[in-house]
């Protein structure tokens, strides 16, 4: 059945910031995205989790625009400096099918949050056209519930970030107000639609894989992100925890961020994640 939910944008209050433009005039808010969704690449991915990327590779679709600020963000000049093409729904249709022709697992959108009714669109029309793959929805963990709602029978697996515990720490380096009682709320709202991940012979089909990036001196609470998943997830949350965090973007500004983790605090915060009996995702080798 065909989903349209484009008129959300007509009084924009997508996602927390709640900016309650008009995008369907050509307006724009914090994400800097109106109508029409800009796609700054897309191509066959083999670097995400194991059974995400498979053997064949994850197809993902990188949009332009962000609802965060992340001081620190690799991706700034596709986040941050909205560098991308805009392309209509029936083109970003058109893309998720080559991505399934060209023999991707999944369709993997990175950073939708803030073309939600947009994507809504493109998986109905890409469905009508054939596409018969999961879709997996990759992102900061920013979300309003009621936005996730929209998505619910259309998205198989939520792969969002849980960034921070602390809300001093994401305002300060992601500029997102109250970021932890939203991503708990986010994360609870992905986990009902979807449950615990599901793998099937290597290739995930459904459900919720958390990812958390170690910054430098705790910055991003990661004891309490572990403990809130046991206590009001599931101590068999999938979890992909990753010591990849270098210095990009502005991290210069900031003293304390402006180096890569070192291996006695990532040993730290994967014992405790063990001690805990987080069992299942993936430890990134440091
Ligand atoms: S999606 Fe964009 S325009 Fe809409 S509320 Fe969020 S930041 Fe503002």
């Amino acid at each position: 059945m065909k989903k349209e939910c484009l008129h959300y944008l007509e009084h924009c209050m997508l996602c927390p910031r709640k900016c309650g433009i008009n995008r369907l005039n050509g307006m724009r808010g914090y994400c800097m995205i109106g109508k029409n969704v800009k796609v700054s690449a897309y191509n066959i991915h083999f670097g995400e989790e194991p059974p995400i990327s498979g053997v064949s590779g994850s197809g993902t679709i990188f949009f332009a625009g962000c609802n965060l600020r992340c001081v620190f963000c690799q991706n700034y000049p596709i986040s941050q400096l909205n560098n991308g093409n805009e392309i209509s729904i029936c083109n970003l249709s058109d893309i998720m099918i080559e991505l399934q022709d060209r023999g991707a697992h999944n369709i993997n959108f990175v950073t939708p949050t803030h073309v939600i009714p947009q994507i809504i669109s493109a998986i109905s029309g890409a469905r009508e056209k054939g596409l018969n793959i999961p879709i997996v929805y990759n992102s900061g963990g920013y979300e309003s519930v009621e936005s996730l709602k929209l998505l619910e029978g259309m998205v198989d697996i939520y792969m969002p970030d849980i960034k921070y515990s602390d809300d001093n720490m994401a305002e300060k380096y992601s500029g997102a107000p109250g970021y932890w009682n939203i991503a708990k709320e986010a994360v609870k709202e992905m986990y009902r639609q979807v449950g615990t991940l599901k793998i099937q012979n290597g290739i995930a089909e459904r459900g919720l894989l958390i990812r958390h990036l170690v910054l430098p001196d705790d910055i991003a609470g990661s004891k309490k992100v572990f403990e809130f998943l046991c206590e009001h997830i599931s101590a068999k949350t999938y979890v992909s925890i990753m010591a990849q965090y270098h210095p990009a973007n502005k991290s210069s500004l900031y003293p304390e961020i402006d180096r890569k983790i070192d291996a006695e605090e990532y040993e730290k915060v994967i014992e405790y994640a063990d001690g805990l009996g987080l069992c299942n995702g993936w430890r990134q080798d440091f």
